[in-house]
């Protein structure tokens, strides 16, 4: 990856760290779950509103971890609302293969999702970081187990 490009997308990434989007617990919102990352100690609780045709409506989350758990939660949390759960289901299966180095070609053709894969582009040098996968997949996990009416996400 171009040097510049990294510095950019740490930049990115460390912004949303220190200042994250969608940081509360909101009061209507009937959804929610835990999300653990032992490996790293990462831990989110993500709340969830769904509105009509399973459309997201609200997404937040709270909870400390390190700089790309908390970054990657608070890109979703802004990404998801006013997707459906299949869009998001969806772009989750994406995003999942960008940090993980699979389906390349999906991500370059960018289908329905462009936009968004565009900046959760920021998170993808995670592929070289195993580990790392972790931290950036938790609080999509945790969303998925808030819908699912599972309450805890583990990545173990
Ligand atoms: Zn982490």
């Amino acid at each position: 990856m171009d040097e510049d490009i990294r510095e950019l997308y740490q930049e990115v990434i460390l912004d949303h760290g220190k200042n994250p989007r969608n940081f509360r617990h909101p009061e209507d919102a009937p959804l929610e779950a835990h999300g653990n990352n032992p490996l790293c100690g990462d831990k989110l609780t993500v709340y969830v509103r769904l509105g009509d045709e399973q459309k997201i409506e609200d997404a937040a989350f709270e909870g400390r971890g390190c700089a790309i758990s908390i970054a990657s939660a608070s890109m979703m949390t802004d990404i998801v609302r006013g997707k459906t759960v299949a869009e998001m289901e969806r772009l989750f299966g994406v995003f999942h293969n960008m940090c993980t180095g699979e389906g390349e070609a999906d991500i370059n053709t960018g289908g329905e999702f462009a936009d968004d894969l565009d900046k959760l582009r920021v998170l993808s040098g995670v592929k070289q970081f195993p580990m790392r996968v972790k931290c950036a997949t938790l609080a999509w996990h945790t969303i998925n187990a808030a819908i699912h009416d599972e309450h805890d996400a583990t990545t173990e």
